[in-house]
């Protein structure tokens, strides 16, 4: 064996020395691991033998024993051979080796040491050359945010988050306000103190609201006002511990998934259950309710505030991912649903209410009145199915109304960023303008209204006939101008076109 071979291998009596000292030897590899690391700066030959721009920096290592990637097991030891190792690995190998009743290299009666060529495997035999599988392209860095909108440092008053809502969220105005109520008194209480032994209750929310009517809407634009990080999920994919589906914590994960892992901001963070009425409890069932009725029980401890063991940059727990705790004390929790056949329910208290005692009324009198979500009580929610305890942990109980067609023209045009103003932006780099008639804003609104969908149906109905429009006007460099008009939707005339020149 020539000298250079010799190098390469880890011989038994090498490692019997470290075996001396282990913890010094760990941190003297690393050290040595991070000045090589530093030397080295080559450019990335691909398989194919091309330079590629891409630079050793651009990679990081991810240990060969337990494959996690270098930004979380921390800085890589290098062996002979290429491979990685994380510190954590490389420890558990000198612990174990010191643990075992047979050192190596010390066997009763034999010295591996003495006998010649007697090594180590060479680990990169088996793996063939630099292991590529080994790295793992960094993620860019993301560009710095703009600053939130509202400090939540120093609480905006709720008017201040009201009038911010506003630009944005059409209609609404007593969901907005009792939203921005609770928020306001959220933060107040993460800010306050306790000295005096009076302790504020969590406002979690429960909201309820058509489909499409903006519940998801108004709480991804709090949060983005806000800056803080927001989870959605669903509630009909939750499932009680141990059942196929996710498990109610996994929403804290993906909560810390979306404040890059800092513990501290998730903490703060909102998380927001959607289709809460689908885990309302089955009734006239005898089989377990593991969706149902179960998964409400389970969420009772996070919604008031427990310390939840979450993986770290995983979706699932298991032995390689490391763990790290979240208090949910702080969190606010919004859930939301459409809870259909509620307003039946409602309904039918009402109608019970009016017709009895000495101003009993005419028993349908309810029967044609709109908007009775608004009317909804605690009451009305248990009796849909939700149990008493987590109703109760949702103090603040609002709903919002189903839009009209009058609310549908205002979403097309006026939020921040309106659909239609999108449109306007995007022909507008072609140098064109583009306005809309008031009778083809109010068609567009009916037909997104015949759709049941809320003010999800405006996109789509409008993807529909622009798509023409953005393919045709920018053939023609003399087009100054289009109008969209009513007939034009109706496919009984075209758009009105003004040339460059007379606009
Ligand atoms: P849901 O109530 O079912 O959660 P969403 O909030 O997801 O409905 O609404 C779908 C889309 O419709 C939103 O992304 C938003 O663009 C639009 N939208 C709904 N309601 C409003 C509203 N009141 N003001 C402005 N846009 C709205």
């Amino acid at each position: 064996m020539s000298n250079n071979e010799h190098n390469d291998f880890m011989e038994v009596d090498s490692v019997s020395d470290k075996d001396k000292n282990p913890k010094e030897n760990v941190e003297k590899i690393v050290a040595e691991a991070v000045d090589s690391d530093a030397e080295k700066k080559a450019d990335i030959i691909d398989e194919n033998g091309a330079k590629s721009e891409d630079k050793e920096e651009d990679y990081e290592q991810i240990c060969y024993m337990c494959h996690r990637p270098e930004h979380i097991a921390g800085k890589m030891i290098k062996i002979p051979g290429d491979i990685c190792i994380c510190s954590d690995c490389m420890q558990r190998t000198f612990d174990a080796m010191n643990s075992t009743p047979f050192p190596m290299g010390d066997f009763p009666g034999v010295n591996l040491g003495t006998i010649p060529n007697i090594s180590m495997i060479n680990l990169s035999d088996l793996q063939g050359g630099v292991p590529k599988n080994q790295r793992l392209k960094k993620k860019k860095e993301k560009e710095k945010k703009e600053p939130a909108v509202l400090d939540i440092h120093s609480i905006p008053a709720p008017h201040k988050i009201k009038a911010s809502l506003d630009e944005y969220v059409v209609g609404q105005e007593q969901a907005k306000k009792i939203m921005s109520g609770a928020v306001y008194n959220h933060y107040k209480r993460i800010m306050s103190d306790m000295t005096d032994g009076v302790e504020i209750e969590k406002s979690n929310m429960l909201m309820i609201g058509p489909t499409g009517c903006g519940k998801t809407y108004l709480v991804k634009t709090l949060a983005k006002l806000l800056d803080v990080p927001l989870a959605i999920t669903d509630a009909t994919s939750l499932t009680e511990a141990g059942y196929i589906g996710d498990d109610i914590e996994s929403v804290v994960s993906k909560l810390l998934a979306a404040a890059d892992n800092d513990v501290e901001k998730a903490e703060h963070g909102i998380i927001f259950i959607d289709e809460i009425d689908k885990i309302a409890k089955k009734k006239n069932t005898n089989q377990r309710d593991v969706s149902g009725e179960s998964v409400q029980q389970g969420m009772l401890k996070l919604l008031e505030g427990a310390e939840v063991e979450v993986p770290v940059g995983a979706s699932s727990k298991n032995a390689m991912v490391p763990m790290t705790t979240v208090d949910t004390k702080n969190i606010l929790f919004i859930c939301g649903g459409a809870f259909p056949g509620l307003e039946e329910i409602i309904k039918e208290r009402l109608n019970k209410e009016s017709s009895i005692g000495f101003r009993a009324d005419l028993k349908d009198k309810y029967d044609k009145e709109e908007n009775l979500l608004q009317k909804v009580t605690v009451e009305d929610v248990r009796n849909f199915g939700m149990i008493p305890e987590f109703i109760g942990r949702l103090p603040v109980l609002f709903s919002l109304e189903a839009l009209t067609e009058e609310m549908l023209v205002r979403i097309l045009v006026e939020p921040k960023n309106a659909i239609v103003k999108q449109y306007k932006k995007l022909l507008a780099m072609d140098e064109v303008l583009l306005e809309f008639d008031e009778d083809a804003l109010k068609t567009i609104a009916k037909r997104a209204k015949e759709k049941k969908v809320g003010a999800r149906a405006l996109r789509a109905i409008l993807e529909e006939f622009m798509i023409d429009i953005m393919y045709e006007i920018p053939k023609d460099d003399n087009i100054g101008k289009v109008t969209i008009t009513e007939s034009y939707l109706e496919k009984k005339g075209s758009p009105m076109i003004e040339m460059r020149g007379t606009v």
